[in-house]
């Protein structure tokens, strides 16, 4: 069947909108997606950029909501007409998945980044025949249909508003997850993100729901930084203000180092700024994705006095679990992440991405063509 994508044609290229065939006989467990929405993150970037090892030519794109169109033989866990968020995909059969943390599925490599199904077969192809990578974080969700496992589809209430829904899976997450499934900051504790982005800011309202009473937005951005005092952070620091040293800062504003430190950029200097603006006992956690290859340095002695470094992908935990539960708290009142949003056609998707790159939007949403 005929689909509208953003084609990955090479390395440091524009995306390229036009037509693609997709692949529409399912296989058991896979699921046909009408792609109604798909956000845009910093990974997909990394993609173009060559920072991230997903094959060219392909299609990008791993936010994807929409509504499921058919299901391939076996499936129960959805039906047509369903709506759904795409999540990561899984094995579902390793140890990590097993212990209920498929975002460390130990397959998770050739299943994010393979640009096929696990035989080779890709779903998308010219419309004069050549194949395109497919699959990329399981779903290929630039496009305006996606064949995925139904295992990685989060059915989602009918009335929800599914062209929002996507970003909850992947940037979203990611920050609230850090929050809520791993670090779990407990009373009265200070937490300090660097990157007022879209994981950052999902960070600064997960912890505005828990008791850390000290929360501190880093960013370069004044724009940001005002969203993020609106969605709950305490304090801001601008680095883009002359003389400003966020450690100094962030250390006068807890009265000595904080208890957590955050770095949602991926840029290795800011997470030697968040290592250091912790101290004893303290935790810096790496959230934000850096360039493959990217390495890091600490200071010894610091570190030594019961620092912990820990690395959080994708908010941890199960997809269906964290997902559900920013649903309600978004329903509440109490989540407003759609105020991070802002919606493009997908024929803007390169406008999409520079509006992100530069900090104009937070998080920029791709409208597929109905
Ligand atoms: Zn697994
Ligand atoms: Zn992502």
């Amino acid at each position: 069947m005929l689909a509208t994508a953003a084609i990955f044609e090479k390395l440091h290229t524009p995306f390229a909108v036009g037509d693609v065939e997709v692949d529409d006989a399912l296989r058991p467990g896979e699921a046909l997606v009408r792609i109604v929405a798909s956000g845009v993150c910093h990974t997909d970037a990394l993609v173009r950029d060559g920072d991230f090892p997903f094959p060219a030519p392909g299609v990008a794109g791993h936010e994807g909501s929409g509504i499921v169109e058919a299901v391939g033989p076996g499936v129960t866990s959805v039906s047509p007409g369903q709506k759904v968020i795409i999540g990561w995909p899984f094995c579902g059969a390793c140890r990590n998945c097993l212990d209920g943390q498929p975002r460390y599925c130990l397959s998770l490599g050739p299943l994010v980044a393979g640009g096929a199904r696990d035989d080779g077969s890709t779903t998308l192809r010219r419309v004069t025949g050549e194949p395109l990578h497919s699959h990329f974080f399981g779903q290929s969700s630039f496009a305006s249909y996606s064949v995925c496992a139904a295992s990685s589809l989060v059915p989602v209430p009918s009335d929800a508003a599914v062209e929002l829904l996507g970003p909850l899976s992947c940037g979203i997450a990611t920050g609230a997850g850090a929050i809520l499934n791993a670090l779990r900051p407990p009373a009265g504790s200070s937490v300090v993100i660097y990157g007022a982005g879209a994981v950052g800011l999902a960070a600064v309202m997960a912890t505005r729901l828990t008791g850390a009473t000290t929360i501190i937005a880093v960013d370069r951005v004044a724009a940001r930084l005002k969203l993020a005092r609106e969605l709950g952070a305490t304090e801001t620091v601008n680095v883009a203000a002359p003389g400003t040293d966020p450690v100094a800062a962030v250390t006068e504003i807890c009265g000595g180092p904080a208890d957590f430190a955050l770095d949602c950029t991926g840029i290795v200097a800011v997470l030697r700024q968040a290592a250091d603006s912790v101290g004893m006992r303290g935790t810096v956690a790496l959230i934000g994705g850096a360039p493959s290859g990217a390495g890091f340095t600490l200071d010894h002695l610091t570190t030594l006095w019961g620092k912990k470094v820990v690395g959080i992908l994708g908010g941890e935990g199960r997809s269906t679990v964290l997902i559900g539960a920013l649903l309600k708290l978004h329903a509440q009142g109490r989540f407003p992440y759609d105020r991070l949003i802002q919606t493009f056609p997908l024929s803007a998707v390169n406008e999409a991405l520079e509006a992100s790159h530069s900090g104009e939007v937070v998080k920029p949403v791709l409208l597929m063509p109905a």
